[in-house]
């Protein structure tokens, strides 16, 4: 049976975990298995990420993570900077896996558009995704201080554009924006050649076109329902994929999902552990259950049932399903009564 595993994690990550083990129950047969992992972790073993949580991790199909950390962890982190912390538990997972490809999917449901910054006319229709590139770029380059100056370095290999490549054309429906700054820099001008090359020997079928980051940054918002799939390099999509998460109004909704090689991919919501609402059953678990669709299509390879649960959010939304932080009353179960309801 697929095995799952589930790492509720700290705040209220158990609470929205519990109710997606409620969603999962309802999709599908799988196996859930869960661990401990940041704050829990620490409190009960000393470490943000056992060894036994890390070797679980692995052998599953695929890894559900709600969220880590909180007050309490970062004041004794404040109190002894060698303390451990719970966000050590997340970079060893994302490590131990050998994760390197981020995907934000932004998709605002059509009865939230009016929660949007922006204008409903520029939304509509969005459902854009960004394969952001985790491992290598200027975030893992050398960087040091000599004198009054400092410098980190950008760089990337053949190997890591190609991967990250194709995650990209594989992710796309109809067509890949390959994001860079070829005009200025010699990694992104590597980056455009890899992109073309891997495009024309392994996808020719895939449209595809390039964006200088700062065009891409402003086309994100003026016109977000022309894009299908961005792929671009570890700094860019960090940005951008901020910028694309804000047309959808609410931290309360965006899933997320890491993936690599061979292993199992890590599926979570991009929001934190809220420390502020944790224990009120507050908390909206739609970032949770979207990241849960996500585990079904890019995970678990199961798109009728990924798409399932992605349009029972939407209809409960549409039948006015509307969260504290979307300025309603529903707390955590009657949000996912109203999910399972049509499932
Ligand atoms: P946060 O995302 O936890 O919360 C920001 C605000 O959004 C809060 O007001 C919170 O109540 C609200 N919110 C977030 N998720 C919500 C949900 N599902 N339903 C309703 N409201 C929600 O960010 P923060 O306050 O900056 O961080 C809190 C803790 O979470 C910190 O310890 C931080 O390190 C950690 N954190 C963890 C992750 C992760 O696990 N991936 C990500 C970001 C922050």
């Amino acid at each position: 049976m697929t095995k799952i595993v589930i790492l509720p994690g700290d705040g209220i990550g158990p609470e929205i975990a519990a109710a997606a083990a409620r969603l999962l129950a309802a999709v599908g047969e799988f196996e859930l298995e869960e661990h401990p992992i940041g704050g829990a972790s620490i409190d009960a073993h000393g470490t943000a990420l056992t060894e036994e949580t890390l070797a679980a991790c692995r052998a599953a199909d695929a890894v559900l993570l709600a969220a880590v950390g909180g007050p309490r962890w970062d004041a004794a982190v404040a109190a002894d900077p060698s303390a451990p912390r719970p966000e050590q538990g997340l970079l060893g997972l994302r490590k131990g896996l050998g994760l390197f490809a981020n995907l934000r999917p932004v998709r605002p449901s059509p009865a939230l558009l009016d929660a949007s910054p922006l204008k409903r006319d520029r939304i509509e229709g969005t459902d854009l995704l960004v394969v952001r590139e985790l491992t290598g770029g200027i975030y893992f380059g050398e960087s040091g201080r000599s004198g009054d100056s400092a410098h980190d370095d950008c760089l990337y290999t053949v190997g890591e554009i190609e991967r990250i490549a194709r995650v990209g054309f594989k992710s796309a429906r109809r067509k890949l924006t390959s994001v860079d700054k070829a005009n200025v820099l010699e990694t992104s001008r590597l980056w455009r050649e890899t992109v073309n090359r891997v495009h024309r020997e392994e996808f020719p079928d895939v449209e595809l076109e390039h964006l200088l980051v700062d065009n891409a940054a402003m086309q994100l918002v003026s016109r977000p329902a022309d894009f299908d799939t961005i792929v671009t390099e570890n700094l860019f999509g960090d940005i951008l994929s901020d910028e694309a998460a804000m047309l959808t109004g609410s931290l309360g909704m965006l899933p997320s999902a890491s993936i690599g090689g061979d292993g199992p991919g890590l599926f979570e919501p991009v929001h934190g552990s809220a420390p502020d609402i944790a224990g009120t059953g507050k908390a909206n678990p739609l970032a949770m259950f979207g990241s849960v669709a996500l585990m079904l299509r890019h995970g678990l390879g199961l798109e009728d049932s990924a798409a399932g649960v992605e349009s029972a959010i939407d209809r409960a939304l549409e039948g006015g399903l509307r969260t504290a932080d979307l300025g309603g009353e529903a707390g955590t179960a009657a949000a996912t009564d109203a999910v399972l309801a049509n499932i």
